[in-house]
């Protein structure tokens, strides 16, 4: 289902600029405005869906394989050491355009990015914590 005010949907039926990388049907990338590094593009299903819980798994294996094509091409053309990929999901994990999207960051070695903060694990609670998630697989 399209949603009217989605600002990608918006991209999707070419209402908005954007600056595409790939078009392949059921899936649009295109460069994020705003980059982590520049050549940061999104990879977004043509079909709004929220959050990837709501991506049937056909559209997100597709999502996948043009991430990876994307990751592969910032390495050769853009000259990148490396790519993040990232997926904001939920508010709380800092998702701001609630239409589903997969970030492929290039990477630099010079690009003086730090990798997130890492806590502990108090002793036992690492297989507590390891039940309680595998409980709902
Ligand atoms: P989120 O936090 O939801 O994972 O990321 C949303 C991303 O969309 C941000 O990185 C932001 O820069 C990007 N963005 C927001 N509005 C637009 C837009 O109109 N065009 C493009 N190309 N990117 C956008
Ligand atoms: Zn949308």
């Amino acid at each position: 289902m399209e949603n009217k005010d989605c600002i990608f949907c918006k991209i999707v039926r070419g209402e908005i600029p954007s600056s595409n990388v790939l078009d392949n049907g059921k899936i649009i990338a295109f460069l994020d405005v705003n980059p982590v590094n520049k050549g940061h593009v999104l990879v977004v299903a043509k079909e709004h869906y929220e959050t990837l819980l709501d991506i049937p798994d056909n559209i997100i294996k597709d999502m996948i394989i043009a991430a990876k094509k994307i990751g592969k091409s910032q390495r050769k053309a853009l000259k990148a050491d490396g790519f993040n990929l990232g997926m904001n999901n939920f508010a709380a994990a800092g998702q701001e355009v609630f239409h589903a999207h997969i970030h492929v960051i290039p990477r630099f070695e010079s690009d003086g990015l730090k990798h997130w903060p890492a806590k502990k694990y108090d002793e036992g609670e690492m297989d507590k914590v390891r039940e309680k998630i595998a409980t709902f697989l």
